[in-house]
């Protein structure tokens, strides 16, 4: 076996998903559920690399949850595959006061956005999105920092 190939099967070996935010990492829990952050806020996204635009832009310090993926009943994607279930049971176990919806500006995000909104406000905690400036129909990964930042910093409530 080739080194390139010895070192990808490593990578591969201790990467996994963190059991409480669905991030992936190394050491379980991640340190982003771990380390000192605010603990009264949520950020809600689609896909792992959707926490490191979101830590690029600095302007987000709570913790996240990852759904992997969103709604999309057209390909049969319904809350079943999603990690739906996880999110609202950390939603009753702890102190969260704010869920960031940081979906993709897609049809699916957006319908994503919706439902969680729905599910979540009855809770009496905040639903907030990040703000349009974000262009539609973009994936929040491709997205600069200082764009990202300034969707944190303008979110509005749902
Ligand atoms: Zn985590």
């Amino acid at each position: 076996m080739t080194a390139l190939a010895e070192s990808l099967l490593e990578v591969k070996a201790c990467v996994r998903f963190c059991s409480v935010c669905f991030g992936i990492t190394e050491d379980d829990p991640c340190h982003l559920c771990t380390t000192e952050r605010d603990g009264t806020t949520i950020c809600v996204v689609e896909e792992p690399q959707d926490i490191l635009a979101m830590e690029r832009s600095h302007a987000f310090k709570g913790r996240y949850h990852v759904l992997h993926g969103a709604l999309s009943p057209l390909n049969g994607i319904t809350p079943g595959d999603l990690k739906i279930a996880e999110l609202m049971q950390r939603l009753e176990n702890s102190a969260i006061r704010e869920v960031l919806i940081a979906t993709n500006f897609t049809v699916e995000g957006e319908a994503t956005a919706l439902y969680l909104t729905r599910l979540i406000k009855p809770l009496s905690i905040r639903v907030t999105r990040l703000a349009h400036g974000i262009p539609l129909g973009s994936d929040l990964e491709f997205i600069d920092a200082a764009t990202v930042q300034r969707a944190v910093e303008g979110r509005s409530e749902l």
